[in-house]
């Protein structure tokens, strides 16, 4: 049975502008410009101003974005192989990946019940002499950031690096180290994903390095170049990790719609705050000052199996739900036992959350969907 509140199809995001999508791969298309040419350079100029910082390297995906920026502050000397980084526990592995693939340890840490986001006092308690890295992970489009956290950490040379995936157009109620409140612009350097079901999706794979830091940006650009500085001047050994030319294009049709995005998933929010009302099901935290763009709307449902009867009871009344994630990253095979065995938090968040549709849902949708969960017992 097709549901009548689908959790997202990427067709209904797509939709409303496909007309433009299609004029502007076609522009591509004849254009003959695959790499490298006018809507790459005018994708960086346009995220660099969405982030508040004065670099953007557009690139492949999300992952590699991470991974970029890790090995970027490696090249500069400020991380080097066997170093710890710190990251949230209740993470998407793909925050992950890049930190082991370089030989450098990720040190996972608890998150704060209330915001999902990284328990930034565990975090300043986690600091050994190794640490030379945080991962700050904006999860579910809202913000993690604590600016005396960050300012002791950036004293002590700690690296900051963002992990804006899932929050493109969010922003802090406190300033950044550059004095700036948008993710993506608050660390040292941070990696964004367009993968097609964020916020900002590509109609493929893309991802963005963003920062205002000129050696880093100079690094991530020939990093993502084979490591050339010049035409067939290789600096550094590097990879290729560029944006295709055309999804560019299609970023770009959307980034001019950002903002729109961001208030339709607000307004879905805010329907859905307003709305739900059932003690047996915990709504997100609303952040005061800060932008939260809602990449996830996760609402919990505390008590042994209570989640999976919920989302089941929920599915038979005609709404889809998500995890994300039900399987944290130090449980995952290839992880397990070697990022630590127990984060009890973690554990139990993993086992209480679900995701409600938020992605392509009008305010009524919310407020019927958010009515329907009050009927849950
Ligand atoms: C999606 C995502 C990534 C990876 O981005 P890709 O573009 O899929 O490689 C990394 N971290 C987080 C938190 C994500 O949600």
């Amino acid at each position: 049975m097709k549901p009548r509140y689908p959790f997202l199809r990427l067709s209904d995001i797509n939709r409303p502008i496909a007309d433009e999508l299609c004029a502007a791969a076609e522009s591509v298309i004849r254009s003959g410009w695959f790499l490298n040419g006018p809507h790459t350079a005018a994708f960086e100029h346009g995220m660099a101003q969405i982030c508040g910082t004065s670099h953007c390297v557009a690139v492949s995906n999300g992952l590699d974005a991470i991974r970029l920026s890790l090995r970027a502050l490696i090249e500069t000397g400020r991380l080097a192989p066997g170093d710890e980084v710190i990251v949230p526990a209740n993470t998407y592995i793909a925050s992950i990946l890049p930190i082991t693939d370089l030989g450098l340890r990720p040190v996972p840490v608890e998150p704060s019940e209330t915001d999902f986001n990284l328990d930034w006092t565990k975090a300043e308690q986690s600091l050994t002499p190794r640490t030379r890295a945080v991962m700050a992970v904006h999860l579910y489009g809202t913000p993690c950031w604590d600016s005396g956290a960050a300012s002791r950490m950036r004293e002590r040379g700690i690296s900051i690096i963002e992990d804006n995936a899932q929050s493109i157009g969010a922003a802090c109620a406190t300033p950044g180290l550059n004095g700036t409140h948008a993710t993506g612009g608050l660390g040292d350097i941070a990696a964004t994903s367009f993968y097609p079901t964020k916020n900002i999706g590509a109609l493929g794979d893309a991802g963005a390095v963003t920062t205002s830091d000129a050696e880093l940006a100079d690094t991530v650009r020939a990093l993502a170049h084979y490591g050339a500085d010049r035409r067939y001047h290789n600096i550094l050994t590097g990879y290729n990790n560029r944006m295709d030319e055309i999804q560019a294009a299609m970023l770009n049709v959307k980034l001019a719609r950002l903002d729109e995005t961001t208030r339709s998933r607000q307004a879905a929010a805010a329907a859905y705050a307003d709305t739900l009302d059932n003690p047996a099901v915990i709504a997100p935290a609303e952040i005061k000052g800060a932008t939260q763009v809602w990449h996830q709307y996760v609402v919990r449902i505390p008590g042994h199996g209570e989640r999976d009867r919920f989302r089941e009871w929920l599915a038979a009344e005609g709404v889809e739900t998500d995890i994300h994630y039900a399987t944290p990253p130090h449980l995952q095979p290839c992880y397990y036992p070697r990022l630590g065995t127990s984060y009890p938090l973690t554990e139990r968040l993993a086992s209480e959350i679900a995701s409600l549709p938020v992605g392509a849902v009008t305010p009524d949708d919310a407020r019927a969907i958010a009515n329907i969960i009050n009927r849950f017992k």
